[in-house]
Formats: structure tokens, sequence, C-alpha cells
């Protein structure tokens, strides 16, 4: 079973078509471990039985067959980092009590990506989802003061790749708010990074949003 956290509504960003409703909720470290446990029992019910009284088994054997996917998503998941921590610590405990396996992604503005936290990502083995509107970058995804924030992400881009050298770039209707404006521009920053070459595939690991596919290398992506 995949399963989204939507770990808080708040966000450093002030994009200007962002439909995300800003709250104070943010979810607390037992609402995760508990989504966390709901997502395995389910996950063992779909290849294990139909009966959901087996979810109550509890027998390693059983929870050991599974895998179950989680997303941390937002507004802007890295502003709960403790709480993705320690959720990643309760899934590793899992892991190393039952044999469950655990596949995470992340759905980041990117701001707060940071060493540190790469290490996490690698460690984790987490995919990176993040938009990049391309030329609209700076227009579009701005700081509430209204700086834009395209230098600092392809700062953070050239982080991801030392981390990452071959990442995939997932050009997909996965975490994008699409519009034409947007799409036209960026489809021809892809390119660029592809050197104009098209290539349909979706990766695993980090990348943009747009409506094609194409391998992002440091070369590729080197000014
Ligand atoms: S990064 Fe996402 S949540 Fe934050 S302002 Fe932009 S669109 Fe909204």
């Amino acid at each position: 079973m995949n399963m989204t956290l939507h770990v808080t509504d708040a966000c450093n960003l002030a994009c200007k078509y962002c439909y995300q409703t800003r709250t104070p909720e943010a979810m607390s470290e037992e609402t995760a471990r508990k989504a966390v446990d709901l997502s395995i029992a389910a996950s063992v019910a779909s290849l294990k039985c139909s009966n959901l009284c087996a979810l109550s088994s509890g027998n390693p054997a059983d929870i050991a067959s599974g895998s179950t996917g989680i997303c941390f998503f937002g507004g802007e998941p890295l502003l709960m980092r403790q709480l993705i921590l320690r959720t990643l610590d309760y899934c590793s405990s899992i892991h190393k009590e039952t044999g469950h396996r655990f596949n995470f992604k992340l759905v980041t503005n990117g701001t707060l990506l940071d060493e540190a936290f790469m290490r996490v990502v690698d460690e984790n083995g987490i995919g990176l989802g993040f938009s990049h509107d391309g030329l609209m970058q700076d227009d579009e995804r701005i700081y509430p003061d209204g700086s834009g924030t395209a230098g600092m992400l392809d700062a953070k881009m050239q982080m991801i790749l030392a981390h990452q050298p071959e990442v995939m770039v997932p050009i997909g209707r996965w975490c994008m708010t699409a519009t034409r404006r947007k799409l036209l521009p960026l489809k021809a920053a892809v390119n660029g990074l592809e050197g104009g070459r098209q290539r349909r595939r979706i990766g695993r690991r980090s990348g943009l949003s747009g409506g094609d596919g194409a391998r992002w290398t440091r070369s590729r992506s080197a000014p």
C-alpha cells in the first residue's frame, strides 16, 4: 500500500498559483506512527488475505511479506523535519524487527534540503520530488518577500547530483500544478538539459514535473 502523509499545511514559499490552504495544523508523531501501522496492516491484508480479521494476527511472517510506500507531503514537509526523521526511525525499527519493506518519497520545494538531510535521503533511499517551473521559476515560485527561487534551486540541484549523479527526471503528472504557460517553458528547459533528445522514462529518484522525461546528469545541468 502507498500512503501520503500530509504532515503540514505550512510552507516557506508563496508561489503565485499555490492552492494549499494554510492552517496551523501539523501532524503529530503519534498520528504518523498510527498511519504507518495502518498502512502496514493494509499492505499485509492486500497480499495475504481478504479477511480483515487477519489484520490483527500480529504474525511477523505476515508483516514481513509486505511492503509499504510512504510519501511525505505538505505544504513544505521539511518544515517537519523531526517528524520525518522519527517516522523513518520508526519504520526502520519495524523493518529490523519484522522484515517489512518500506519505500519513501518526499515532495518538497527544495529550499530546506541540505547536506545533512541528503545523507538521510541516501541512507533511506528516499525518492525526492520537486517542482521546477523552468524559465518561470523566478516569476512563479517565490519567497514571501517576492524574491525568486531559481538560483536557490540550481544550487540544490548540484547538491543532489553530488549524492545521486545519475538521477532520472520524472516528467509526469505527479506533483505539478500544470498550466500551459508553465509547461511550455519547462519543456524547453528540459529539452536543453537533454540536448534536444526526448526520452520517455520515469525514474524513481529526484525530479521535475512536466510532460516528458529526460536523464539529468551533472554535465547536462552544468551551466
Ligand atoms: S511550494 Fe507548494 S505549498 Fe509552498 S507555496 Fe509553493 S505551491 Fe504552495
